[in-house]
């Protein structure tokens, strides 16, 4: 099963519903292929408890874009815990996303947030990804592993982690990677994931960045792709459903 990921960023306003709604349609009109894939939208956190109660039990479902790294209630103004989240119906949340590693979220910030977010029975979308200079230095492989051994424990619930690689070279500037360089970066993460975890479980892996119409066949035929967290493209219901058309033709 695929998932194609909306991420919305800081947009979005109550009426934006309609958006959701019409991709929603959209997938329960898609009999041929709607078994195959899993629409999720993140709106951001003002929107959650009105969507997540307007989809509960639909075929879209609705993500939370991140989470405060402690636990329940506390004096943390302007935050919003794990626990809030999954009190109001979400399942999902998007954990380390580059736009805020960038903004101060580090490596042991996002440990703590993926604990409590597991602690609190949530779906994590673990982003992770280098940048221009790491992968002009050749370094992507040793950067996406510290990213993922600094954060995941060996005793987590790992089916619960959904990693998305979103080189952050490619996030918004219309650049994708080649197919064949992600292909192989693709096979070496699953592989290196399942050898420190010491386990069979195939990892999921999503590819995030610049996502289109336009570009989603050169990402068709890969076998070990698991889909996609698309950000500007998913503020447009045509947009979002053009992906998953194309994808599917
Ligand atoms: C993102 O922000 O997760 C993302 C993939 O953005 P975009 O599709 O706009 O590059």
């Amino acid at each position: 099963m695929k998932y194609f990921i909306g991420n919305w960023k800081m947009f979005g306003i109550p009426r934006s519903i309609k958006i959701i709604d019409r991709i929603n349609n959209f997938s329960n009109r898609d009999k041929k292929n709607n078994k195959k894939y899993k629409a999720i939208i993140a709106p951001p956190h003002t929107l959650l408890q009105d969507f997540s109660r307007k989809f509960k039990n639909k075929k879209v479902s609705i993500c939370a874009q991140n989470c405060f790294e402690k636990d329940r209630f506390g004096a943390y103004t302007g935050s919003v815990s794990a626990f809030m989240i999954k009190k109001i119906g979400i399942n999902y949340v998007i954990i380390g996303h580059s736009e805020n590693r960038a903004y101060g979220e580090n490596d042991s910030i996002i440990k703590e947030k993926i604990f409590t977010a597991l602690k609190n029975n949530l779906n994590i979308i673990f982003c992770i990804g280098e940048d221009k200079n790491q992968k002009r230095k050749k370094l992507t492989l040793k950067v996406l592993k510290k990213q993922i051994t600094k954060v995941l424990k060996r005793n987590y619930n790992l089916k619960k982690i959904i990693i998305a690689y979103e080189p952050v070279w490619s996030i918004g500037t219309g650049k994708i990677p080649k197919p064949a360089e992600l292909q192989k970066i693709l096979i070496l993460l699953k592989k290196f994931l399942k050898s420190h975890f010491k386990t069979r479980y195939n990892f999921k892996i999503l590819y995030g960045g610049s996502v289109d119409s336009k570009n989603i066949d050169n990402f068709k035929l890969m076998k070990e792709l698991d889909g996609f967290l698309i950000g500007g493209a998913s503020k447009s219901s045509k947009k979002f459903i053009d992906i998953i058309k194309k994808f599917y033709k």
